[in-house]
């Protein structure tokens, strides 16, 4: 850690990730730590990888809880817990996402698969910024949210139809909650990466990560540059510090110029 302006700004705070047993997640709550975050909750259903994670960091300064988003009592519960065992809560990242197996076009959707991926990254990202709002407001901490969108919530796509139809949502969930929490002082923003080779990205397109790595970048404007988990924390960072803190209610797109064109 160094002892930049960001760094003494994240200092004293508290941050929630979900979803940071892996991908954007883990990288995350590493660059959390390296900029002097008092103290990081990882939160995710990949319990083992999950406590690897915490542990890799720091065992005084993270720590991992399970909890699934798609139940409400237990983001709830998260919440409290950090409050209660923390003392306060400044910034949630709420991350968690999946996508289905099937890449249906609106012909095939399948519906049920639907309803389990919308419990997931819409249901439970509401209930992340539910439950982090009403924290944030009764315990008068002017904090930031951050959700993770996609560009597949400003487009089209051509399949994955459930999982663009998800993250359209997440701007309504964004852009109507901060205009609810700004008279509280909370921000609330989401980042919107493009395709960056996860786990969950790479079953998505059945490709390992260097042939992904290269499909994705073929598709930005930013020549010879390849998209990384360590390009969104970082715009996570930003969101979650004091140096954003006039930024609410915006779409902060990690994408190469992807939606450029
Ligand atoms: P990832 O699979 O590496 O990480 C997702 C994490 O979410 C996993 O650790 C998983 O266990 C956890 N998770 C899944 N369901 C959960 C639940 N019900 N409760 C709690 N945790 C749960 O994938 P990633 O690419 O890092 O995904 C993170 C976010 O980024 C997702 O919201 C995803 O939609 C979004 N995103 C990813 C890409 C990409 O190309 N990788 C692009 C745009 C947006």
């Amino acid at each position: 850690m160094d002892d930049s302006s960001l760094c003494k700004k994240l200092q004293s705070k508290v941050a929630i990730v979900t979803g940071g047993a892996s991908g954007i997640g883990e990288a995350t709550a590493h660059l959390f730590a390296d900029h002097g975050t008092r103290m990081i909750v990882i939160a995710d259903i990949q319990d083992e990888k999950g406590q690897q994670v915490a542990a890799s960091i720091d065992i005084h300064r993270c720590t991992y809880v399970h909890c699934d988003v798609t139940d409400e009592d237990q983001v709830k519960s998260m919440v409290v817990q950090t409050i209660q065992n923390h003392g306060r809560l400044d910034i949630m990242f709420s991350n968690a996402g999946i996508v289905n197996d099937k890449d249906d076009t609106i012909l095939e959707l399948d519906l049920s698969g639907l309803d389990r991926l919308l419990a997931v990254n819409v249901r439970g990202m509401a209930a992340c910024v539910k439950h982090a709002g009403r924290a944030m407001v009764d315990s008068g901490v002017k904090g930031s949210i951050i959700c993770t969108a996609s560009v597949a919530a400003s487009v089209g796509t051509k399949r994955y139809t459930d999982y663009t139809m998800s993250k359209h949502a997440i701007l309504g969930l964004i852009r109507s909650a901060s205009l609810q929490l700004g008279m509280y002082g909370i921000r609330v923003n989401c980042v919107s990466p493009a395709g960056v080779a996860t786990p969950m990205a790479c079953k998505a397109y059945g490709m390992d990560v260097e042939r992904l790595e290269k499909v994705s970048s073929s598709h930005i404007s930013l020549e010879g540059m390849v998209l990384k988990v360590n390009h969104v924390a970082e715009a996570v960072l930003f969101l979650a510090s004091d140096a954003s803190a006039f930024v609410t209610g915006h779409d902060l797109t990690v994408d190469g110029g992807f939606l450029a064109s």
